[in-house]
């Protein structure tokens, strides 16, 4: 059966003085081996896109799909990720916070502050075959919001990142992975063909494309682990 395995990464990179969430970091070194792992296991790095395609039938699935998924935009993404990527000639997918464009994480303050991606980083990465998608506006969580609000979160992003890199965004991370049923249905209506959450499960085929389980990889994360987890036949239910 095809199994779709999505890996959450956040920022690649050394660990400050005063870190905050240590989940949210991955050292460089253990990226590059963890996606030399993924190259000698046969997988095929691929977008959110190429996997809505997949599963309608559109295209024909490459050998051992998987998407590389990165939270939040930040620049060590640029610095420590992308290298390691492009020499593998891997893909993977950026979630956005559109209103922080060049900024830092300010939506977490008790978390140490880090440079998000700039417009030259983004269009230099979306021309070298990197997707990037909405983490909407601001980063609040949408199940919190009153809807009208909630679906502007959705489509101010969208429109922002669509004249940023001048095609259709059409992939979503919810903030926090925060989402129900309304918000799911108001994402679809924004425009979005696809949305990843936490969950630490595979997809298949006939897992729902607006809440699609993500597998967050962090700095505990021996290699040994990291085989198992893509491995583990813990399919996603229905949503
Ligand atoms: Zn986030």
């Amino acid at each position: 059966m095809l199994t779709f395995p999505i890996l959450t990464y956040h920022k690649v990179q050394a660990i400050p003085p005063t870190p905050g969430y240590l989940c949210n970091y991955v050292l460089p070194a253990q990226f590059e081996r963890q996606m030399a792992a993924l190259e000698a296991w046969g997988y095929t790095s691929i977008t959110l896109e190429q996997w809505v395609e997949i599963r309608s039938g559109r295209r024909m699935p490459p050998k051992r799909p998987i998407a590389i998924t990165f939270d939040d935009g930040y620049r060590s993404i640029y610095e420590n990720a992308w290298p390691v990527l492009r020499t593998r000639a891997m893909t993977a997918t950026v979630f956005l916070v559109a209103g922080s464009i060049g900024e830092t994480n300010r939506w977490v303050t008790e978390e140490a502050q880090e440079q998000l991606l700039n417009r030259n980083e983004i269009a230099e990465m979306c021309a070298g075959g990197v997707c990037f998608g909405s983490h909407t506006f601001t980063h609040r969580p949408l199940t919190n919001l009153p809807q009208p609000e909630a679906l502007l979160e959705l489509t101010r992003s969208r429109t922002a990142l669509e004249s940023l890199l001048g095609h259709p965004v059409t992939s979503l991370a919810y903030p926090y992975n925060k989402h129900n049923r309304w918000v799911r249905a108001i994402a679809r209506r924004a425009g979005y063909q696809s949305a990843v959450l936490g969950r630490g499960r595979l997809n298949a085929r006939w897992t729902n494309p607006q809440a699609l389980m993500r597998i967050a990889v962090d700095l505990r994360m021996t290699i040994e682990e990291f085989e198992s987890r893509l491995c583990r036949p813990r399919l996603a239910t229905g949503l």
